[in-house]
């Protein structure tokens, strides 16, 4: 198996299957319905305008569907779609080449947004504000700025969490959406059309067994259908079932949680080295080898939402339930001022 089975990050093999398996129109995105009703407002109310669709920020934990919903966006505003991203774009200039080169109402998708180089942010501000750039022509004392007109364009921004925008940055958008994970139902509905698009037949029962496991993500959902087809395919299954689902997560190494071999490491050397915390984030990471803006990216919200985890002002602590998940007793807990849990941030 691959180390990254549960790592909701884009791999090549998500590259060539999201083509197909990503919902092209508002109305096949499953999920996420209080964003998809304002959108919809907010598309039909430009359109009726005649003007590009206000600039869209999104955020939310990797693989929740941002890039599929920035594609649909463009689809719906019968707009182009330019992809980037922020680490793609070096130099001042290479945006700047972007945005002349842009169609009139375009849709100018910008992943990991919050990758963006000041100086390639200070370009963007007047192109999102006014749809122009300032240039600098020629160097030392002859250099001057001249002022460029581009067309009227849309920036989605995708991030994995808004507090890592500047505030300037962040001001531009006129619409923020925050992505939740995935309930149940929505989950099952993703699983259930993917596998009608692969052209396999699964049963209630595997699409609820994958819909459990998949830690509230549809690309992890699709991740896990496409493995657990490849067993079903090789016993010769007709269909897939949750015996086969529990087969393949089980030579996966997935839990009946979804929880994975790095997301159990990380609640073990929390309570068997830090006795269940409080631990902080950098410690985590060195403990475990993995980067720190993975663990707060990847695996801590998928924690921290199924309640294993809690943040607290003086680092992390695992719950009774990653205890129980780990099959150990949960501590008898003081009640002290110090730990107060429901405090947002922590290191
Ligand atoms: P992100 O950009 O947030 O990392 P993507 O947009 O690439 O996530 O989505 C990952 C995969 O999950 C896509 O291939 C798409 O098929 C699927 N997906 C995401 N959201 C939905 C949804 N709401 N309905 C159906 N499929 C979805």
């Amino acid at each position: 198996m691959r180390d990254n089975d549960l790592n909701p990050e884009k791999i090549a093999e998500d590259r060539a299957l999201d083509l197909s398996l990503r919902p092209k129109l508002l109305r096949e995105f499953i999920g996420q319905e209080q964003m998809k009703v304002n959108l919809a407002v907010f598309m039909k109310a430009a359109q009726q305008r005649d003007e590009p669709l206000d600039h869209v920020l999104l955020y939310g934990p990797p693989g929740l569907g941002k890039t599929t919903l920035a594609h649909i966006i463009a689809n719906e505003m019968n707009a182009t779609l330019h992809i980037t991203s922020g680490p793609a774009i070096d130099r001042p200039g290479d945006l700047v080449g972007i945005l002349t080169n842009l169609d009139p109402g375009a849709v100018l998708f910008i992943d990991e947004i919050h990758r963006l180089s000041r100086p390639v942010e200070e370009i963007l501000y007047p192109a999102m504000e006014d749809a122009k750039v300032d240039i600098m022509i020629g160097k030392g004392p002859a250099a001057r700025s001249i002022r460029l007109d581009v067309p009227r364009f849309t920036v989605v921004g995708a991030t994995t969490r808004q507090g890592l925008l500047t505030g300037p940055l962040r001001d531009r958008f006129g619409i923020i959406s925050h992505f939740q994970f995935y309930d149940h139902q929505a989950l099952y509905e993703i699983i259930t059309r993917s596998a009608g698009i692969l052209g396999y037949k699964i049963d209630q029962s595997g699409a609820d067994e994958i819909a459990r496991r998949a830690r509230g993500t549809p690309r992890i959902a699709n991740r896990i259908l496409r493995r657990v087809r490849d067993f079903a395919q090789v016993e010769d299954l007709p269909s897939i079932d949750r015996h086969i689902t529990a087969k393949a997560c089980k030579a996966l190494e997935i839990d009946a949680l979804g929880l994975d071999r790095i997301d159990l490491t990380l609640l073990r050397i929390m309570i068997e080295r830090y006795r269940g915390g409080p631990v902080g984030l950098e410690t985590l990471a060195a403990s475990t080898g993995e980067d720190s803006t993975t663990i707060e990216d990847v695996y801590e919200p998928y924690l921290l939402q199924i309640g294993m985890l809690q943040r607290t002002p003086r680092g992390r602590v695992a719950t009774d339930m990653a205890y129980k998940q780990l099959g150990l007793k949960p501590p008898k807990r003081v009640e002290t001022p110090e730990l107060e849990f429901d405090e947002p941030e922590a290191q």
